[in-house]
């Protein structure tokens, strides 16, 4: 049967995203094969489109879904035919009416989570899975300690804010307008700092935090934010740089961890989190827990036709997005 999916023939803008016809076949061994009800939009897929994070060409986009499985290889038990499922997974293919595709990283999504709300939420739950209960200072952390989490009303940003609150963090989110600043507040950020208006923002941190600045920073702008970040670090602190949205992180001096008081830096990937099938069943138990209780609540901001996934990228690049958003195929 012919489908759907999205390609890039070549790195570039989002006119290159063309959607063409495609045979899916049936799944290998250890593969399945899954009907999407809805696909994720996510930062990483403009870094595959504009080459940032190279790809073998022509590429399909898309690391995140949510829809019912089809059919499944062999040597795959933890799936059936019929089951819903969702995913964060490589290799990139998730702009699709329906996609093989390897089984490891397919979670069973439990009846209560809704398929759009599952391909909002996967890449970036499981991702701020990782960085707040896995990516830890010395000593790890506990109620009361102060993080500093930079777009924190993106689709990552919303929901570390919430989880940051369940856990009882005090959360500095940093974002580019002060219509986001009050959402990130409104979604647990306990300080919000407008870093376009307000560019030297470790100086706040400073203010916030007595002098002390915070035990992590989480940083996913990368160039624009990297100095301020280290600034922002309280002794022994830990900066997991996790993106670049504003451009690659500088080369870095090692003296410098030294001089900013013997500070960590990690650049860490959801993909070495995912990479055994426990490893992926255990942080999506906690996302799906954490999302049935009520305490993280998934913002989708935008909903566009997986033919649109060019406008999509348009308005993730242009700073629009006030939370997650989906593709519709
Ligand atoms: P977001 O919805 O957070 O969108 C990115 C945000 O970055 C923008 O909304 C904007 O917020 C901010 N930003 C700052 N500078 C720029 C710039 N120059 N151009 C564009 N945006 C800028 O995206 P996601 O939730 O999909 O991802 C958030 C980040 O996390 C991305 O950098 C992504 O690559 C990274 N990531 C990393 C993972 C990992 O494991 N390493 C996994 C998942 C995501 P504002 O206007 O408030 O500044």
């Amino acid at each position: 049967m012919s489908e759907k999916a999205v390609f890039i023939e070549q790195p570039g803008g989002p006119e290159q995203l063309k959607l063409v016809e495609v045979e899916v076949g049936a799944p290998g061994p250890g593969e399945i094969r899954i009907r999407h009800v809805a696909c994720g939009l996510n930062y990483i897929d403009v870094y595959h489109r504009n080459g940032t994070y190279p790809l073998p060409l022509p590429a399909r986009l898309g690391m995140e879904g949510a829809g019912v499985v089809e059919a499944v290889g062999e040597g795959v038990t933890h799936l059936q035919v019929g089951d819903r499922a969702a995913y964060a997974s490589q290799p990139p293919g998730a702009y699709a009416t329906a996609r093989v595709m390897p089984a490891k990283a397919v979670l069973k999504l439990p009846n209560d989570i809704a398929f759009d709300t599952a391909a909002a939420m996967m890449l970036k739950g499981l991702t701020v899975q990782y960085l707040l209960r896995k990516t830890l200072p010395q000593g790890g952390l506990q109620a009361g300690d102060f993080v500093l989490f930079h777009a924190a009303a993106g689709g990552v940003g919303l929901i570390a804010c919430q989880w940051a609150r369940a856990l009882g963090l005090q959360l500095i989110g940093t974002a580019g307008s002060d219509e986001k600043c009050a959402l990130a507040l409104e979604h647990g950020a306990t300080h919000a700092i407008n870093y376009r208006s307000q560019p030297d923002f470790a100086a706040q941190v400073r203010d916030i935090t007595g002098g002390r600045g915070v035990k992590v920073v989480y940083d996913s702008v990368g160039a624009d934010t990297w100095a301020g970040s280290l600034d922002s670090l309280a002794p022994f602190g830990l900066l997991a740089s996790f993106g670049g949205a504003s451009g690659p992180v500088p080369p870095i001096n090692i003296g410098t961890l030294a001089a900013k008081g013997s500070v960590y830096v990690t650049r860490p990937t959801l993909f070495t989190h995912l990479s055994t099938r426990e490893s992926a069943q255990a942080m999506g138990d906690e996302l799906f827990d954490i999302v049935r209780s009520g305490q993280v609540k998934v913002r989708i901001a935008g909903r566009y036709a997986l033919g649109d996934a060019a406008q999509a990228h348009r308005d993730l690049e242009a700073r629009q997005l006030l939370g997650s958003a989906v593709l519709l195929p």
